[in-house]
């Protein structure tokens, strides 16, 4: 990926814990990377197929002098992820913000915090047994738009399947959608939870009926497992009512434990 380099841009805030940094402010500077493609800009020589360093200069500079944190911490991670939702080019941002008098009674140069925000390729799978069905998925997706942390990419063709794992309740309506999202996996299945319970979704058994069911399958080439979240999905590559909408819409992505093409599995 390309890259466009800021050093230095430096801001007068009052970011900090104690009182008297608030009160009285101080200089801080930013560094920051931008990690978008040129090829476009390359081939057009023109700007608005870039990221414009000066309006992101401005755009920073208004974030970290209107905004006041406590910790540059949040400085720069609530700077990183306003960066790539505000300017759709840029794939990954780093964020550096430096505090050369941070309240320390020893000689030092600077203090710094560092970190790096970026979009993530997802895969959703979605389904609905109860209720009008195509309409719970529709609104699940509707919601999702609305958050600027997700862009939606490709929807799968709705499917009808027979239930799975209890099979006395209504037939399935299945899906499975793409999207690119500035969350990580935790933060995403947080995301997810909370549309399901907009969207009506009560606590039943494993298997159960739902209003709306959603399940991220794949996050880049993430692997993990933790107790709350299995990334690829355990069971995806048994379950045909995720397997057909997905390879509909990513038949050549690689599952990367199985180490197979969706439209081999
Ligand atoms: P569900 O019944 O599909 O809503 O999932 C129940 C629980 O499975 C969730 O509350 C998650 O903590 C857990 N889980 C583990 N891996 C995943 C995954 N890849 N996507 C969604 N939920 C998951």
């Amino acid at each position: 990926m390309d890259l466009i380099k800021i050093d230095n841009l430096r801001f007068f805030a009052n970011h900090g814990v104690f009182k008297q940094e608030q009160e009285q402010g101080q200089y801080f500077y930013a560094d920051l990377r931008l990690y978008l493609d040129f090829k476009a800009a390359d081939e057009t020589d023109d700007l608005t197929k870039t990221a414009d360093y000066g309006a992101v200069c401005n755009f920073a500079y208004e974030h970290l002098t209107k905004n006041t944190f406590k910790l540059i911490e949040t400085a720069a991670d609530s700077l990183a992820e306003e960066i790539l939702i505000s300017f759709p080019l840029i794939r990954e941002v780093f964020v550096e913000i430096k505090k050369p008098d941070a309240p320390i009674q020893l000689e030092f140069e600077c203090v710094s915090v560092c970190t790096t925000r970026k979009w993530h390729r997802v895969f959703i799978a979605v389904g609905s047994n109860l209720g009008n069905k195509e309409e719970n998925i529709n609104k699940a997706l509707k919601l999702l738009s609305a958050e600027q942390s997700i862009r939606i990419k490709k929807v799968s063709e709705l499917i009808e399947t027979p239930p799975y794992g209890y099979e006395v309740q209504p037939v399935f309506l299945n899906g499975a959608f793409e999207a690119e999202t500035t969350l990580e996996p935790m933060e995403l299945l947080r995301l997810l939870k909370e549309v399901e319970e907009d969207c009506g979704r009560e606590k039943t058994f494993r298997w159960g009926p739902r209003i709306i069911d959603l399940d991220i399958i794949f996050y880049d080439d993430v692997v993990m497992d933790s107790e709350k979240l299995t990334i690829p999905h355990r069971e995806m590559h048994l379950r045909d009512f995720v397997k057909i909408p997905l390879c509909e819409i990513a038949p050549d992505f690689v599952h990367p434990i199985l180490k197979k093409r969706v439209c081999d599995l």
